[in-house]
């Protein structure tokens, strides 16, 4: 909260509209992506392995992926933890600033749901 509120004094002084997106996702769902998630050791490409995706290489460079250290159920649980008791008073106040997106079923369109979003604001 303390950083947005120092966002947000920048914002009001140089006279700054910012919008800002929720990607909003049920935290059970979250959880099997994230343990099954593999980064690609030399493009970072992250993989959700519910795909039809060849485990253990990156489909863009071929080369090994590998799962982060952090990708286990309490590691995920304490930063769901951490989320809930700070950036989620941020959403909060922002009240209708906020555009959410649900990314419970689309995962694989979020680059097409962010540009139809923006096309949105832009066209206001
Ligand atoms: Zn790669």
């Amino acid at each position: 909260m303390e950083q947005y509120n120092y966002f947000n004094r920048y914002l009001i002084k140089y006279n700054i509209k910012a919008h800002y997106f929720y990607l909003k996702a049920n935290e059970n769902l979250l959880i099997k992506r994230l343990l099954t998630r593999e980064t690609c050791s030399s493009c970072s490409h992250d993989y959700i392995m519910v795909s039809t995706q060849i485990k253990g290489n990156c489909d863009i460079c071929k080369e090994k992926t590998y799962k982060r250290n952090t990708d286990n159920i309490e590691d995920i649980k304490k930063r769901f933890s951490f989320f809930n008791e700070t950036s989620k008073k941020v959403i909060e106040s922002l009240g209708e600033d906020i555009i959410n997106i649900d990314t419970n079923y689309y995962i694989n369109n979020l680059p097409n749901l962010f540009i139809s979003k923006l096309n949105n604001l832009l066209s206001l």
